[in-house]
């Protein structure tokens, strides 16, 4: 649940999310009573700035008494409210004392003096987000929420944690780092390190990923606290004492260090009152605090490091599979338009076939494609940007970084198209265009960075002004170019790091860690010795003392909404175009558009074995591989140039009345500006009726590689996803091709086809997927949905019909009435029923045990998984994380697939964890559970998503459920009795499942003896 903060993703995604009406300023000066310089609660009123674009007023804040800063963003038509309290924070080492703290401080406070109210809280409220992040130099905790009860809640507990926490070193032990003996009781037995952190962050670095993003930090800021890992490097962790937290916490986290954040339509004075009257009242200001949190400039280099070094290889048999990059030190943070230039720049240079980069590097196969990692890191004092390259072969790591300064030179000579920048900036300015949930917490981590090393909030947010700046500035002679010269090629502060796959990494690590405790053992006094096996009773004693929860504030049934609101419908043209249905979303979009196009598969003998296999690669395809008028690269500028997006995935449509039925299709979507309508529907068009495969069929390693690539990154990062797909794929048939879709299967499937295109078949590939397209042309069931302004609506009908009239129409009608949903077919892919062991180099592992239970959406059973899913984790989350020392863990239930799914993340455990999953019926079944806890694991699942416009409607569109639908699962939550549960419980245990567990050699070899395991190496 608490996340590490290692970097932030990517840069334009995150903003702006436009409210609907706008109000222009004079009504807002006329409507609104605050004033500049106003007190309010203690606070003065420093700035008040309208945010046009957004529909948003920004109030600055300073609290007199301590110096704490407040940015308020009021955002009238906003209900989704989101509240941070950061603090800067910056260590002198990578014992990860921040990281720990971030944890510790929500184990209890002086007014809330229970062990876990975090985790009380998540069941006792109905948020739509909480979190705390640690970052390279702030700590931030973070939540959002509709409920004006329930965000005041949080806010008090939230306050009271990290002002007020008990910091207790037995919550120190149990979150940071604690020495245990193997057998508690027996001094003698072997001495293991454990602790959530600890753990939490040995899963951080068997991420390659990672690894060379804190060799990079590590380098490129030899002399301030970037070269520390704020998270902790586990084998610093083992250094770190409970004093040192209590002496970071004093030191760092005090109102005259704090910025507080708040966002949407709840009155702030509500909030500062709040603030003022229970928290900050008791503080005084600390005046030398500015001066502990300052971070010194990086002195330049005045040449460049290289650094080689080794990474654990999750492509275990690859041998040809090294990491290249290299990272430039570049402007400061302040300046806000260099900042934005360079991530301009960065998307010219990095994005998409027609970047020279790209070409250079990427298509020529000099590597498999980009490190995720790969942009601007610009939430730092002195952002970096960071180039880097995967599955680069041995022979040519000594070519990447020459090719890549060459091609840079190439850009000095030849320039940027205008036509290339015109899209980039495009793609910006339809992203600010964009409605999306979350908002406030997107727009927080977007300015805290900027708010926190004093540069200007308001120009940051103002990207419209940036965008015009930059179009007079890049017709200006040699703008980019200087940009290039400046930071890139003529920077010495850059450093290379090249890394090669070595088996035995992790071996290494192991024995390095052994070798600390070693001799940390072996000066123990037996007084020590028997002060460790104190603390393992103890905290056994402190871990079952759950304290009075009754002192934290709840939401109660009675404070939730029973009907369900804004439930959208699509209306139906009455007219059908050549027999094609089109639906319409009328919503406010900010004259953006959606257009969806759904192929349906007819059920029988439709595809091959080979064919779904095909289907990933197949989708990607329709969009990288050009078509009959475009080449891929000119399709890639068109969709760049005149849409927001444009996507093709396969889906899977399970009926609402019955898991084992359901449907294939492939989804093709698209968005746009209204202006730019017509060109995006013709953009889709060419992809659906005029895809062509075999004209640049020699793309398609690349294509696939960077499939590959996905896989590869994300074992380490959510193998208990991938875990769960593949223990459900033998349980039921649609889990057979989800599994097939994006598992681990696929990846095989990938790896084994990057094979074959080394003997150069990719031309015969390409025949098969040609083959598919005209499968789907011709035998599938089209439907349409556009979500837009009311007023568009009539033109879009018309500019459809382009697309629609090609759709073969002949039998529509008879393969409507045709259709069903199926049930079983030849061709759904075959796993047996049993229970697996991937091994791979990780240092913890990830595991799943899936049940299939097949029940209708509308149903008691499907309720109460719904509700004994969440019930379950009281008991699940002390076993696996706090006892277990795992990072994360629990139960879901996910309806549309009927799996009812056990889970650990980043886990030291493996046997052990499956025994708890198991305990867990027992827990139930004997009652174990309090009235109240039913009561909380029932508003759990009452939350309900805040929907983006382009979202709303889809649940009908696709699975065709009903506002009705969704009412009576509302109601059959609301009325779950303790019958109901046992019931569930006992038909859960009974029916069908699997484990699989994505771990570590160590841990296989626990299996090797188990009955009905298979141990596979991927
Ligand atoms: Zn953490």
């Amino acid at each position: 649940m608490l996340s590490f903060h290692l970097k932030k993703s990517n840069y334009f995604n995150k903003f702006f999310k436009n409210i609907l009406q706008k109000t222009s300023i004079s009504s807002f000066l006329a409507n609104n009573k605050l004033k500049i310089g106003n007190d309010l609660n203690g606070f003065l009123i420093e700035k008040i700035r309208p945010i046009d674009l957004l529909n948003i007023t920004l109030y600055e804040l300073k609290h007199k008494k301590t110096g704490a800063k407040y940015l308020h963003f009021d955002a009238k038509n906003d209900s989704e409210n989101a509240f941070s309290v950061s603090f800067r924070t910056v260590p002198h080492d990578s014992t990860g004392v921040a990281h720990i703290l971030e944890h510790t401080t929500l184990c209890g406070s002086q007014k809330f003096p229970v062990r876990d109210p975090f985790f009380g809280m998540t069941r006792r409220s109905v948020n739509t987000y909480m979190n705390a992040w640690t970052g390279s130099d702030f700590t931030s905790y973070l939540f959002s929420s509709e409920n004006e009860k329930d965000f005041m809640n949080l806010l008090d507990v939230y306050l009271d944690c990290v002002f007020n926490p008990k910091l207790h070193h037995l919550d120190f032990a149990q979150e940071g780092f604690r020495l245990e003996f193997e057998k508690t009781e027996n001094g003698k037995s072997i001495l293991l390190p454990k602790g959530v952190v600890y753990n939490e962050m040995k899963g951080v670095l068997s991420d390659p990923m990672n690894l060379f993003y804190y060799k990079m930090m590590e380098n490129l800021f030899p002399d301030n606290t970037y070269s520390k890992n704020s998270g902790g490097d586990p084998q610093e962790i083992l250094t770190l004492k409970y004093p040192d937290l209590k002496n970071f916490h004093s030191e760092y986290y005090h109102p005259s260090n704090s910025f507080f954040f708040s966002y949407g339509n709840f009155p702030l004075s509500q909030k500062t009152e709040f603030i003022q009257k229970n928290y900050l009242i008791n503080f005084n200001r600390n005046e030398k605090i500015s001066q502990k949190t300052k971070i010194n400039f990086q002195k330049k280099f005045s040449k460049p490091k290289t650094i080689r070094t080794k990474y654990p290889n999750v492509n275990l048999k690859e041998k040809n599979n090294s990491i290249v990059g290299i990272g430039f030190l570049t402007t400061e943070i302040s300046n806000i338009f260099e900042v934005f230039s360079l991530a301009i720049l960065q998307k010219l240079l990095l994005d998409g076939p027609n970047s020279p980069i790209y070409q250079a590097l990427i298509e020529s196969e000099l590597s498999s494609g980009y490190l995720p990692i790969t942009g601007l890191e610009d939430s730092i004092l002195q952002p970096i940007l960071v180039i880097g390259f995967q599955g680069v072969k041995k022979e040519d790591i000594h070519k990447i970084i020459p090719t890549l300064f060459n091609s840079l030179k190439n850009i000095i000579k030849n320039g940027f198209s205008k036509e290339r920048i015109e899209s980039i900036l495009h793609k910006i300015e339809i992203s600010q265009l964009e409605r999306r949930s979350g908002f406030g917490i997107g727009l927080m981590e977007y300015i805290l960075p900027v708010w926190m090393n004093n540069a200007d909030v308001i120009q940051k947010m103002n990207i419209t002004e940036q965008i015009n700046i930059f179009r007079k500035k890049y017709q200006e002679e040699s703008y980019l170019e200087n940009l290039i010269e400046k930071y890139l090629l003529k920077n010495p502060h850059h450093v290379i790091i090249e890394m090669e796959p070595d088996e035995n990494f992790q071996n290494q690590v192991k024995q390095k860690e052994n070798d600390i405790i070693k001799k940390i053992e072996t000066k123990l006094t037996e007084e020590e010795k028997q002060k460790i096996q104190d603390q393992s009773r103890q905290l056994i004693e402190h871990q079952k003392d759950n304290g009075n929860q009754d002192c934290l504030p709840n939401i109660k049934l009675e404070d939730i909404q029973c009907e369900i609101k804004n439930h959208v419908i699509p209306i139906s043209q009455k007219e059908n175009f050549n027999n094609i249905k089109i639906e319409f979303v009328p919503e406010q979009t900010n004259s953006l558009v959606y257009c969806r196009i759904l192929a349906q598969f007819p059920h029988k003998s439709f595809f091959t074995q080979e064919d779904n296999f095909n289907l990933p690669i197949f989708s990607d395809s329709k969009i990288k591989l050009g078509t009959e008028k475009y080449d891929y690269k000119k399709l890639h500028q068109q969709i760049e140039r005149y849409t927001g997006f444009v996507n093709t995935s396969p889906i899977l449509i399970s009926s609402p009345f019955n898991n084992e039925k359901f449907q294939q299709g492939v989804l093709f979507s698209g968005s746009s500006l209204f202006s730019n309508s017509e060109q995006m529907i013709n953009i889709l068009k060419e992809i659906i009726h005029y895809s062509n495969f075999q004209k640049n069929s020699e793309h398609l390693k690349t294509i696939t590689n960077h499939n590959f690539n996905q896989f590869i990154n994300g074992f380490s990062y959510s193998g208990h996803r991938f875990a769960r797909r593949y223990a459900s794929a033998c349980l039921s048939p649609l889990n057979a091709f989800e599994e097939t879709y994006s598992g681990i299967t696929q990846a095989k499937f990938l790896k084994n086809q990057l094979k074959q295109f080394e003997n150069s078949k990719t031309l015969q590939f390409s025949k098969n997927l040609e083959n598919i397209s005209k499968k789907i042309n011709e035998k599938s069931l089209f439907k349409v949905l556009i979500t837009c302004e009311p007023k568009h609506i009539e033109t879009l009908e018309n500019q459809i019909k382009s697309i629609t009239s090609l759709f073969r129409n002949d039998q529509q009608e008879n393969l409507k009435n045709q259709y069903r949903f199926r049930s079983d077919s030849e061709d759904i892919p075959k796993f047996e029923l049993k229970n697996t062991f991937f091994k791979f180099p990780f240092n913890v592992n990830h595991i799943a045990k899936c049940y299939y239970v097949n029940q209708p959406y509308v149903s008691k059973f499907t309720a109460s998984f719904q509700v004994l899913s969440k019930l379950m984790n009281v008991f699940l989350h002390p076993e696996i994380r706090e006892k277990g020392g795992a990072y994360g863990g629990g139960a879901t239930y996910d309806f549309s697939s009927g799996i009812f799914t056990f889970y650990s993340y980043r886990d030291p455990q493996s046997i052990q964890t499956l025994k708890i999953f198991d305990k867990t019926f027992e827990w139930i079944k004997k009652n174990s559970f309090t009235d109240e806890e039913l009561n909380q694991a029932q508003i759990q699942s009452l939350k309900t998503p805040v929907l983006s416009p382009s979202d709303k409607g889809m649940s009908y569109f696709i699975n065709k459920i009903t506002g009705e639908m969704k009412q009576n699962k509302r109601d059959n939550l609301f009325s779950i009795q303790r019958k109901d549960i046992l019931d569930a419980v006992d038909l859960l245990f009974n029916s069908p499942n699997a484990s699989v567990i994505l771990g570590n050699d160590q841990n296989a070899k626990l299996f090797k003896s188990e009955k009905n395991w298979e141990i596979i190496e991927f």
